[in-house]
């Protein structure tokens, strides 16, 4: 298997295998292959999605990492990049996101919050769109054309047994964040909340 290495500061990357999206330890860049034959790492900017539900304060705060393409004519499709080894979950709740587009804005906490590593290539996240695109049109539409993609991180947190997205408070399985690590907890998400979300 062929070392990878940070395009940023050339840090080896921590490599999994089912890993599409790297997180560099050392200087904190996202980066991923430039094709799905792995030539070639490219940085990759993500954008943090403001919560819009509230939160408790004992909840830990997940960041899903979620691919956002751009659909020709208006529209965005939103695809969960990781639990890949759940497909029919990941599209469940990609449709689910998707068809209930409530907007989301960008949000720059004064707290830094470290985003996670992710299984889907982008090029997988368009092949998903297109799946998507299908069950949610109507027979005989045409098939969505998609513009680009970003990588977003939504925010969720995990209530009993159930995943819940801060945006528009839509629930799923919990298995959904198995492999995350919450960013904040507890009295440092309070402080967060309180300046950033008044
Ligand atoms: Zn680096």
């Amino acid at each position: 298997m062929l070392a990878l290495r940070c395009p940023r500061c050339g840090a080896d990357l921590p490599a999994r295998s089912q890993q599409r999206v790297f997180v560099c330890e050392e200087c904190s860049a996202t980066s991923m292959a430039s094709g799905r034959d792995g030539e070639g790492f490219m940085v990759l900017d993500r954008i943090l999605v403001r919560p819009l539900q509230e939160f408790d304060r004992g909840e830990r705060l997940f960041l899903l990492p979620v691919w956002q393409v751009m659909q020709r004519g208006g529209g965005e499709f939103r695809i969960p990049a990781v639990g890949m080894g759940q497909m029919s979950l990941v599209l469940a709740m990609a449709q689910r996101m998707t068809a209930i587009a409530t907007a989301w804005s960008v949000w720059e906490p004064s707290l830094d919050l470290r985003r996670s590593a992710a299984d889907l290539h982008v090029e997988d996240a368009y092949s998903l769109a297109e799946v998507v695109g299908m069950r949610l049109q109507d027979p005989g539409e045409n098939p969505p054309v998609l513009g680009g993609a970003r990588l977003l991180d939504w925010p969720c947190v995990r209530r009993s047994s159930q995943t819940i997205e801060l945006v528009g408070g839509m629930a799923t399985s919990g298995r959904l964040l198995e492999g995350l690590s919450p960013v904040a907890r507890g009295p440092e998400l309070m402080a967060v909340a309180e300046v950033d979300l008044s």
